[in-house]
Order: C-alpha cells, then structure tokens, then sequence
C-alpha cells in the first residue's frame, strides 16, 4: 500500500441535484480525506483541456459541454491507495454495471451523467491535481 493523492470531480449532474454532502460522506467514510476543495465553473476551454486524452471519442464535445455546464466540486482526496480506492467508491463508468452501494450505482443518472470523475492512474492523477491546484504539494 502507499500513501496516494487523486483528483476527483463532483459533476454538474450531482452538484444540481444536491447530493455533494452524500457523495463526500461515502469518501471520507471510506478512508479518503479531503486535502484540497474548491467549487467552480470551468470553461469550454478548460473541459476540452481536462478532457484531452477523448479528443478522439464520439462523446468528447457532448462531454466537454456537459463538464463545463454547471459549477463542479474538484478535490484531492488523499489516503493508502487513493487513486484505486477512489475507483472502487466510484463504481463502473457505465451506472448499469457498478457495483451496488458506488457513487454511480447510487446517484448516476446513466453513463454520460454519471456524477464522478476520478483519476485512472499515478500519471493522471498528477497531472488532474497539478490541472486544478498548480501549488498543491
Ligand atoms: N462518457 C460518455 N459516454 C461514453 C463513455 C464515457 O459520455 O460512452 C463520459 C462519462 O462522463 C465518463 C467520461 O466520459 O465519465 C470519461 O470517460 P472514461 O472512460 O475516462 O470514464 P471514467 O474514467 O470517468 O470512469
Ligand atoms: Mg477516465
């Protein structure tokens, strides 16, 4: 195990519907802690930057513009195997097929408002807090 930070993202669809104190508690209730927050509306520039590694996909515009909607909570979340518990709390991508008691099986409405976003990978993760918080240590 190793002490890891990983960036997660409170989607428009879950900050709207006013689920930000219950999704928080299934983080924290899991062993994550709160390192940095902040809540904001990202550009159309910002959402096409974050995103970048779907400029190819078929959903990337509607992605784009779903992700910079609505005003969004970023975090770094912190702990032993941040960046792979985050996934599990998470649950799968697609609501239909995560597990029961995730985020997304709980609180997504399907795959493209699934009201989570989490780093994948060590790499990523740095980049996604180093995106949102330049000085974060
Ligand atoms: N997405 C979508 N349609 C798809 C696949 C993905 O709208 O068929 C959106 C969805 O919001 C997802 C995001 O694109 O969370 C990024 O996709 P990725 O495969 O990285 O999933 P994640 O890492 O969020 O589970
Ligand atoms: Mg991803």
């Amino acid at each position: 195990m190793a002490y890891e930070h990983t960036l997660s993202i409170i989607k428009p669809d879950a900050t709207s519907r006013n689920l930000i104190g219950k999704i928080i508690q299934l983080f924290e209730g899991n062993g994550l802690s709160i390192s940095a927050c902040k809540m904001l509306t990202l550009t159309q520039e910002q959402g096409k930057e974050f995103y970048i590694e779907h400029k190819e996909r078929p959903f990337y515009d509607d992605l784009v513009s779903y992700i910079s909607s609505e005003p969004v909570l970023v975090q770094v979340l912190s702990g032993e195997d941040a960046i792979a518990k985050n996934r599990q709390i998470m649950g799968a991508t697609n609501p239909a097929d995560a597990e029961a008691g995730t985020i997304r099986a709980l609180y997504a409405e399907s795959i493209d408002r699934n009201s989570v976003h989490g780093s994948d990978s060590t790499q990523s993760a740095k980049r996604e807090i180093n995106f949102f918080f330049p000085d974060f240590t």
